[in-house]
């Protein structure tokens, strides 16, 4: 049977979300792209930090001092990042929205915040202060006015289930791509993988796989001199400051996404320790002080 190559792209979780597949016709890459996009919908509608009424804020209201039950799918990301958080010593932090809500106000308003406003959002972030209970399939959260941020983890999770839904539509050769977050599944025909170009040059083979890329010279805001990515190192409750930009292919979606942005934080030599957690991840780091 002859396939051809479709290609769509839609806004998803505040970046293009593209889908590359190879289908016998257009009707059948249709359909099983819209299934995939509504899916990342639904993702997006319950783990948005973004949105006042996702699951995910309505957690962060309700689930202070008490269990409260959330969906399968929110519950193993929260999961996940809470896993990476004991292996990195809360390098990966998904409880650190608060901080990133200041240095969204310091990109809107070119200014550092006041040590007190600092000091007040560590306070609220920290992973110890998040607890996961696998029987309630439950979170209970210690301190009000915590911020959840699934924003390092999230679009790995919403591209393996955008493959996943794809496959099960019957188009298994496809690309899914969320701003750094690649994941491939069957490659296309005649090819060994899918070739994916690398933001300093040249070009790798994936299939069956995932790819991301994470790091601090893409979004930051400078001030007085200095560059602060969107990425928070918990240590200093700050962007990132140093140059760097992670690398991570793995099985999955998932855990490239979340083992890309710890690499970011973590920084060489200590990255490479992820390699030994997560059978089969490769994880490069460039950096520069
Ligand atoms: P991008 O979102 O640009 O693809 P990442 O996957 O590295 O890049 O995720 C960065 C996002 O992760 C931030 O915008 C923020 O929402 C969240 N985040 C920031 N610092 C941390 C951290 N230390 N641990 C976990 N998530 C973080
Ligand atoms: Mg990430």
């Amino acid at each position: 049977m002859q396939l051809h190559r479709f290609e769509f792209t839609q806004v998803r979780m505040g970046v293009d979300a593209r889908i590359i597949v190879y289908a016998p016709d257009e009707e059948r890459a249709v359909r099983a792209c819209r299934a995939a996009y509504t899916r990342i919908s639904e993702l997006e509608q319950m783990m948005s930090d973004y949105r006042a009424d996702s699951e995910l804020n309505r957690l962060c209201q309700r689930a202070v001092g008490r269990w409260v039950k959330v969906s399968p799918e929110l519950f193993s990301v929260l999961w996940r990042g809470q896993k990476l958080a004991q292996q990195t010593d809360g390098a990966f932090d998904v409880t650190v929205g608060a901080l990133v809500r200041l240095w969204r106000e310091a990109r809107s308003t070119g200014k550092l915040p006041d040590e007190a406003t600092l000091r007040a959002a560590r306070a609220r972030s920290g992973y110890r202060l998040m607890e996961l209970s696998f029987q309630r399939r439950a979170v209970r959260l210690k301190t009000a006015d915590m911020q959840l941020d699934l924003g390092g983890i999230a679009k790995g999770y919403a591209c393996d289930n955008a493959l996943r839904v794809l496959r099960r539509y019957g188009v298994p050769r496809a690309l899914i791509q969320m701003g750094g977050d690649i994941v491939a599944g069957d490659p296309p025909p005649d090819a060994p993988g899918w070739r994916v170009e690398l933001a300093e040059g040249g070009t790798t083979t994936l299939r069956n796989a995932a790819l991301s890329t994470s790091g601090s010279t893409e979004q930051y805001v400078e001030i007085d001199g200095v560059r602060y990515a969107h990425i928070i190192d918990p240590r200093t409750g700050l962007g990132l400051t140093r140059l760097v930009l992670a690398r991570v292919r793995a099985r999955d979606g998932i855990t490239a996404d979340s083992l890309a942005t710890a690499a970011a934080v973590l920084g060489e030599p200590d990255a490479k320790r992820l390699e030994r957690l997560y059978k089969g991840a490769q994880v490069s780091v460039v950096s520069s002080n």
